[in-house]
């Protein structure tokens, strides 16, 4: 440490809020360069590589091929995907000398197809799985906490090429196994949620989201069984239907002074519309407007989702279900300009009488009877019945999903949770396939079209993930597969300590153990202990006070446990420890 780049930090950094973030910088790990962006110092490095190291064999031992791709990516391979101008903002874009344009690559599926284009051609070539460990490009909108999320990340990318789907799943399940061996290795906390898949055209694909409080993802539990999905990902179990016979008909009511669903309820139920019965939120159809833009059309379209009175529409949701088309709240002019639109009070049948179309929650099932808007101010109809009166489009299932909902495997209930997302498996399909026009003469000696899944784990994310869910107020507690070191050797005092924490480490170093010494002269022992926690190592040895006495001292950062030893048992315990 004497001669380590290394600028331990008292304070917490201006910009920091997260404690992965603070500890990072603090134990001069990484130091920020711009926004987004940051510059790994020696131990930071040696982390970034000892995780490497673990994703590369897992990688390896389900018969991965390493390669490494350029970043810079010229706007063809980009384009034949679309991609080129999917990526809108998010993508750092540039022109060499000669007036081309490139990307610095946020992802690569396109140059993979393209390279196993060039080389492989018959069914025999498959099945194949390729990745690379690579700085990605990513303009973010909002880069945030550290290396959490970078403009220049780390990620671990790779892609499988199947001849048929059947291989695409064996791929898709082998990697999904590797991610568990990598993630388990590291000592992590985590949960597989399926996520949405349908805007990239594939079928499975699930997240790994490590669980912290601090991360940007929610999802949901369930309080039963192991069932865990993104809140996007969530499909409500839809009840059976229920017989139209012997229903009561429709009937407009004047409800005056009802702005909110709660004093709509209440006037009903004041006013014992209904023959007496006891109206709640949940008997109200509530229909939300919004409008939407197809990507590359012009024009948008109005259309409406109904939900139950009790429940919100869940915009996120609402955005994952319509993605890739751009949605909008309606303004005035678009009700002026359809005055069938009767603000505050629009039925689902001024949507279906218009030609709009009328989306409605999984829970409105034939036979449901329904409270809502009259398309007339200051009136509502009551006995609306799903199936009878009205007949959706089809069914939308993004209201809100609460904690207490049943879960939808039909065990315990759902309850949120947060998490940040460190890897993805994802079966793509033909998608690239089809624009790289990837082909492989089959058995039969005709083309068939391959089949691609990508996996990307976010390795420097990972870091971060590991901090957030492994330190305490002093600082960092590294699982020992990744951590710069096995061992912190402190050595205080002047001289002697000093030296013999030197030969210490030299001894532990020729048994294989990877050791730091402190061997600062001029630096207090308290400075150096406080440094020996913030840094994280899992073991620290202090060579100090009791070293008279032949005597050295085992910390053991994980526990706190300290005890007092000869430097041979001390060298001995080690030794075994790493090994
Ligand atoms: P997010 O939803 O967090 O933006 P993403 O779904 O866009 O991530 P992918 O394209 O699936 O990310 O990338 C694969 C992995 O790369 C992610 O699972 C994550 O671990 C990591 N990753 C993505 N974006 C960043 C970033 N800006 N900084 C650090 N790691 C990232
Ligand atoms: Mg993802």
């Amino acid at each position: 440490m004497s001669t380590l780049f290394l600028r331990t930090l008292r304070e917490d950094p201006a910009d920091a809020e997260l404690p992965s973030h603070k500890l990072m910088v603090r134990g001069g790990y990484v130091r920020r360069t711009a926004p987004g962006v940051y510059s790994w110092l020696p131990l930071g490095k040696v982390v970034l590589d000892n995780l490497s190291q673990v994703v590369r064999e897992e990688m390896n031992a389900i018969g991965g091929q390493e390669l490494l791709l350029p970043a810079l990516v010229p706007r063809e391979y980009y384009e034949a995907s679309n991609r080129w101008t999917e990526y809108g903002d998010t993508a750092f874009r540039l022109n060499d000398r000669k007036g081309a344009e490139y990307m610095l690559g946020p992802t690569h599926e396109e140059v993979f197809a393209d390279l196993v284009k060039g080389m492989y051609s018959s069914y025999k070539d498959f099945p194949a799985i390729l990745y690379q460990i690579q700085e990605k490009f990513r303009d973010e909108a909002r880069p945030r906490a550290g290396v959490l999320r970078g403009r220049e990340f780390h990620m671990k990318d790779s892609y499988s090429f199947d001849i048929d789907d059947e291989g695409l799943e064996v791929a898709y399940t082998k990697h999904r196994d590797a991610y568990i061996r990598i993630f388990d290795r590291l000592g992590l906390r985590y949960v597989i949620v399926s996520a949405m898949s349908g805007a990239m055209g594939g079928s499975a694909s699930e997240e790994f989201l490590a669980e912290t409080p601090n991360g940007e993802d929610t999802f949901v539990r369930s309080t039963g069984s192991d069932f865990a999905a993104n809140v996007e990902a969530v499909r409500v179990p839809a009840p059976a239907a229920r017989p139209l016979d012997g229903l009561p008909a429709a009937e407009v009511h004047h409800t005056p002074d009802t702005p909110t669903i709660d004093s709509l309820v209440d006037y009903l139920n004041d006013h014992e519309v209904g023959g007496g019965r006891t109206f709640t939120a949940g008997d109200t159809l509530k229909n939300v407007l919004v409008k939407v833009q197809e990507p590359g059309e012009k024009d948008w379209r109005i259309l409406g989702v109904g939900v139950p009175g009790d429940r919100e529409v869940d915009m996120t949701r609402l955005e994952a279900a319509l993605h890739p088309a751009e949605i909008a709240l309606l303004e005035d002019e678009d009700f002026a300009a359809n005055p069938f639109l009767t603000k505050g009070y629009v039925g689902p049948n001024a949507l279906l009488g218009n030609e709009l179309e009328f989306y409605a929650d999984p829970r409105i099932v034939e036979g449901t009877r329904w409270v809502t808007g009259a398309d007339k101010v200051d009136h509502h109809i009551v006995d609306l019945v799903a199936g009878r009166d009205f007949v959706p489009t089809g069914v939308l299932d993004v209201a809100d999903v609460r904690d207490g909902d049943p879960s939808p495997d039909g065990t315990g209930t759902l309850y949120t949770a947060r998490g940040i997302e460190v890897g993805h498996v994802f079966q793509l399909g033909r998608k690239y396939a089809d624009a790289a026009q990837l082909d492989a003469l089959g058995p039969d000696g005709k083309p068939r079209r391959i089949t691609m899944g990508s996996y990307g784990l976010g390795v420097s994310r990972v870091l971060a993930a590991v901090i957030e869910q492994s330190h305490d107020d002093r600082g960092i507690i590294w699982p020992r597969v990744i951590a710069p070191a096995d061992v912190h050797i402190v050595g205080t005092g002047k001289g002697e300590q000093v030296e013999a924490a030197l030969r210490l480490g030299e001894q532990l170093e020729e048994r294989g153990v990877r050791v730091l010494v402190d061997d600062r002269n001029g630096v207090s022992p308290g400075v150096k202990f406080t440094d020996s926690e913030l840094l994280g190592v899992p073991t620290i040895l202090i060579v100090g006070k009791g070293w008279a006495n032949g005597l050295v001292e085992l910390r053991d950062r994980v526990s706190g446990e300290r005890e007092e030893l000869s430097p041979e048992s001390a060298v001995e315990r080690i030794t075994a420890l790493v090994r």
